[in-house]
C-alpha cells in the first residue's frame, strides 16, 4: 500500500525521462516501475517521442498559411492520441479524463488554424506535447493508486530578455508551487517549457527537458539528478559511426559539459551548468536497462587521460585574412563585436599572423556577419563542417599525447585544430565526409577499444 502522507522532502531526487521512455502506454508503465520505490521525488517528463517533431511541422505550415496540410496533421496526431488513451488506461473514469486532456490540447491547436500566426502560438503549439503527455502520466498514476501531483512547469520555469534560464526566479517560484499541490509521493511536471520574461510561454530549445530537470535540481538542491534515456549512458565513440563503443562509467561535470556542447546526443549541452554549481551528482541511466549503473557525472574525474571523443556536425567555418593590421590590438575584438552584435557564439578559434579562422553553429544571421566582417580583410566560408572533440584530463596525458592524436588523424584533411583551449578537451575541424574515418581512426589508435 502507499502511504496517504508524504512529508515534502524540498531536496528529492529529480528524474527526467526522455520521449522514448513514455513514447508508447507500454514504456510509461515501465517508467513507472523504475520510480515506485517509496522514495518520494520530482519526475520530469518529455513529449511523447516523435510529438515535437510533428508539432514543429504543424506551426511550420502554419507559417506558410498553409492551413489544411495543419489541419490534416493536427487530425492525424489526435487520433494517435485517442489509441493511446484507450491502451494507457483501465478504468472508464481514467479513459474519460484522458480524453478531456486530449481534447483540451488539440482544442487550442486548432485555434490556431484561423487568424494570424505569431511566435507565441508557435511556442504554444510545441508545448502541447509536454503538457498532454504529464497529464496523461499522472492520470495513470492515480488510477495505480500511487499519490501523484502535476505540477505546471508555466508556474515556475522562467527564462530572461536573453532567453537564458533564470535560476533566481525558478528557485523562489516552485517551492510554493509544490506547496500548493500538497502532500504526495510524485511530483510530475513538464520538461522543455517554461515562461519568457513577457510572461509568454516559450522554451528551452530542442532537448530542453534535460535541461529543465537540472535547474529544478539547482532550485531545489536536489540529492540528485537523474536523466533516463534509451542507451546506457556516454559512450567513448559516437555508436551511430563507430561500432565498438565502450560505456563511459564516471566523467567530472566539465568532460561532460564538452563531450554533450560537441555532439555527444544524449545530454542537452547546458544539463551540466546548474548541477556543477550546486555540486549535484547528475546520474544518465537507460531506461530499457535500469540494472545498469549508468554515467555518474560528479566534481570528480575518474582518472587521467583520453575518455572519449564526440562529433559536432552542421559546422560552418569562417576565415579572416588581412595583409595589413591583423593582429593589431583591437582587430579581434572588433571581429568579435560583430558576433556579439548578432548573439552568434563562436565555437573554436585558431589565429596566425595573417589571418583568423573561427567556427559557429548557428548561420542564421551569416549573411550580415559576413558583410559585416569584410571590412576587415578577405572572407572565406566552408560549410558542412564538424568539429570532432577529443575529451579526458588531457593535461596530465603522459608526454605524447597530442603527437598520438595527430598521428592517428595522418591522412585526414584537417581544417582547424584547438589545443589547450581547454584542459578537457582537444578539437579538430573536419569536413562533415570525414567525420567517420576520423572518429573510427580516433577510436583504434587513441581509445584502444
Ligand atoms: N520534447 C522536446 C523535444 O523533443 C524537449 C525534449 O524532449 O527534451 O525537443
Ligand atoms: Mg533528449
Amino acid at each position: 500500500m502507499h502511504p496517504e502522507n508524504f512529508e515534502i522532502t524540498y531536496n528529492m531526487k529529480v528524474l527526467k525521462f526522455g520521449g522514448t521512455s513514455v513514447g508508447s502506454p507500454e514504456n510509461m508503465r515501465a517508467v513507472i516501475d523504475i520510480i515506485a520505490d517509496g522514495e518520494q521525488k520530482l519526475v520530469v517528463l518529455s513529449a511523447m517521442s516523435g510529438t515535437t517533431n510533428a508539432l514543429v511541422e504543424i506551426a511550420g505550415y502554419l507559417h506558410k498559411k498553409n492551413k489544411d496540410t495543419a489541419s490534416v496533421l493536427i487530425g492525424n496526431l489526435e487520433a494517435k492520441y485517442k489509441k493511446v488513451v484507450d491502451d494507457l488506461y483501465k478504468t472508464e473514469e481514467s479513459k474519460k479524463q484522458g480524453l478531456q486532456i486530449v481534447k483540451a490540447s488539440f482544442d487550442t491547436l486548432r485555434s490556431f488554424t484561423s487568424g494570424t500566426f505569431t511566435e507565441v502560438g508557435e511556442n504554444t503549439i510545441v508545448a502541447q506535447g509536454e503538457l498532454i503527455s504529464t497529464q496523461l502520466f499522472t492520470v495513470l498514476m492515480t488510477e495505480l493508486g500511487y499519490n501523484a501531483k502535476l505540477l505546471p512547469a508555466l508556474e515556475f520555469m522562467r527564462i530572461d530578455e536573453d532567453k537564458a534560464a533564470d535560476l533566481p526566479s525558478i528557485r523562489k517560484l516552485i517551492q510554493p508551487v509544490i506547496e500548493k499541490a500538497g502532500s504526495a509521493e510524485f511530483y510530475i511536471t513538464q520538461g522543455f517549457i517554461c515562461l519568457n520574461a513577457n510572461g509568454d510561454i516559450d522554451n528551452l530549445q530542442r532537448g530542453g527537458s534535460d535541461y529543465t530537470a537540472s535547474l529544478i535540481g539547482a532550485a531545489i538542491d536536489s540529492e540528485e539528478i537523474q536523466i533516463w534515456t534509451d542507451i546506457d549512458g556516454f559512450h567513448n565513440n559516437d555508436p551511430r559511426f563507430v561500432s565498438n563503443t565502450r560505456k563511459i562509467d564516471q566523467l567530472s561535470f566539465l568532460e561532460a559539459a564538452e563531450l554533450a556542447y560537441f555532439g555527444a546526443k544524449i545530454l542537452h549541452p547546458q544539463t551540466v551548468l546548474p548541477a556543477r554549481v550546486q555540486n549535484i551528482p547528475v546520474r544518465l541511466k537507460n531506461t530499457m536497462n535500469p540494472a545498469d549503473s549508468g554515467t555518474l557525472i560528479t566534481s570528480e574525474s575518474d582518472g587521467k587521460g583520453i575518455k572519449a571523443v564526440a562529433a559536432k556536425d552542421g559546422i560552418t567555418a569562417i576565415k579572416i585574412r588581412s595583409g595589413r593590421m591583423l593582429m593589431a590590438y583591437g582587430f579581434l575584438k572588433n571581429v568579435f563585436a560583430v558576433f556579439e552584435k548578432y548573439k552568434t557564439p563562436i565555437d573554436m578559434i585558431s589565429t596566425s599572423e595573417v589571418a583568423v579562422s573561427l567556427t559557429i553553429d548557428n548561420t542564421k544571421y551569416l549573411n550580415e556577419i559576413q558583410e559585416e566582417i569584410a571590412i576587415f580583410g578577405d572572407v572565406e566560408i566552408d560549410t558542412d563542417m564538424s568539429i570532432v572533440c577529443i575529451v579526458g584530463d588531457i593535461i596530465s596525458e603522459e608526454k605524447g599525447f597530442a603527437s598520438k592524436v595527430f598521428n592517428a588523424l595522418d591522412g585526414i584533411p584537417i581544417r582547424m585544430i584547438s589545443y589547450g583551449g581547454s584542459r578537457y578537451n582537444i578539437s579538430v575541424l573536419v569536413p562533415t565526409v570525414h567525420k567517420k574515418v576520423t572518429l573510427q581512426a580516433i577510436s583504434d589508435k587513441v581509445l584502444n577499444n
